[in-house]
């Protein structure tokens, strides 16, 4: 059929697909170099306890300060890393920076904090991520694991291979926790809720964004909660950005929240200024 569509579409569509595989390629390249010249960086966007009111918790979300592009978001230069193997680096540069700032944000806040981090689904299916280290790095610091929750997504447990299954009961093992990020968007059992320990979901936003008192998201997100609370797992919603569904949620019974609604993600020092 695609053939018959005819040669307008592949005249068409040719040039701006050479366009954005030129690009994916310049970006892979000059990626190379934002490690080593320190343009990376973890923004934190706080994460609420309902009950207390308090920030508790905080997500990292990686950004790029391109020397000539500017800043830019995960979802433009994670999948070109994968694609050239970066991401590799990149984890473990996300790992280490969360851990140290949660290392001073214990000190200095509250003993409880937590950052999450966002990992790779393709590097948790390749291995590529050496929790050895990681536990090492965590020890040498003299921290407990749950100062680091890892958000994985639903994909990674519905293909869920033997490595992947090790390394979910290797983060118990180690105290470290999981998230199970844009929960309701993607395809996971019911099942692979129970049999993995997974500590937290995360009520993706596009349920969150159109959330009104009479919405069948109100339902959806109290069935989430439910669900989560009867299987033990905490419940985080993302994406919060009126006082009405802030409400809403917490009345819900929902226990933690994120989103513009409180902040945006910030840089560490900025993050600071809103712990005070
Ligand atoms: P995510 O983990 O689902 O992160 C939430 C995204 O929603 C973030 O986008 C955040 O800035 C945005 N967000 C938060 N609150 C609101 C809100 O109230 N309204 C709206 N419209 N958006 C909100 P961001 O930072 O662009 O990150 C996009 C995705 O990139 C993340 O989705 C995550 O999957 C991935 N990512 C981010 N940092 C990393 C990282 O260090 N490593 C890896 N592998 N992936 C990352
Ligand atoms: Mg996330
Ligand atoms: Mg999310
Ligand atoms: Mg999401």
């Amino acid at each position: 059929a695609a053939k018959n569509q005819g040669r307008s579409r592949y005249c068409y569509f040719m040039p701006a697909m050479q366009e954005a595989s030129a690009m994916r390629l310049r970006l892979g390249n000059d990626l190379r170099h934002a490690l080593t010249d320190r343009q990376l960086s973890l923004f934190y966007q706080p994460i609420v306890d309902f009950e207390s009111g308090r920030i508790q918790k905080a997500e990292a979300l990686i950004r790029w300060q391109h020397p000539t592009r500017g800043w830019i978001h995960p979802l433009d230069f994670i999948a070109v890393s994968e694609d050239n193997g970066m991401i590799t680096e990149i984890d473990e540069w996300v790992f280490h920076q969360a851990v140290d700032q949660v290392a001073i944000w214990r000190a200095n806040y509250h003993a409880d904090f937590q950052i999450s981090i966002n990992t790779s689904s393709a590097q948790f299916q390749n291995n590529g991520i050496k929790l050895n280290e990681w536990f090492v790095y965590l020890q040498d610091r003299g921290l407990s694991g749950d100062c680091i929750a890892v958000e994985i997504t639903e994909g990674l447990l519905l293909n869920a291979t033997a490595i992947v299954s090790e390394k979910l009961l290797a983060f118990r093992d180690a105290g470290i926790q999981v998230s199970l990020d844009d929960f309701g968007t993607g395809n996971s059992s019911l099942y692979s809720l129970k049999k993995y320990d997974i500590d937290y979901l995360k009520i993706d936003r596009s349920f969150v964004a159109n959330l009104t008192a009479d919405s069948n998201e109100l339902v959806l997100c109290e069935a989430m909660i439910l669900l989560a609370h009867k299987l033990d797992m905490k419940i985080i919603a993302e994406g919060i950005e009126t006082q009405e569904q802030f409400d809403l949620l917490r009345q819900a019974g929902c226990d933690y929240g994120q989103g513009n609604l409180v902040s945006k993600a910030v840089s560490a020092e900025e993050f600071e200024k809103l712990l005070s």
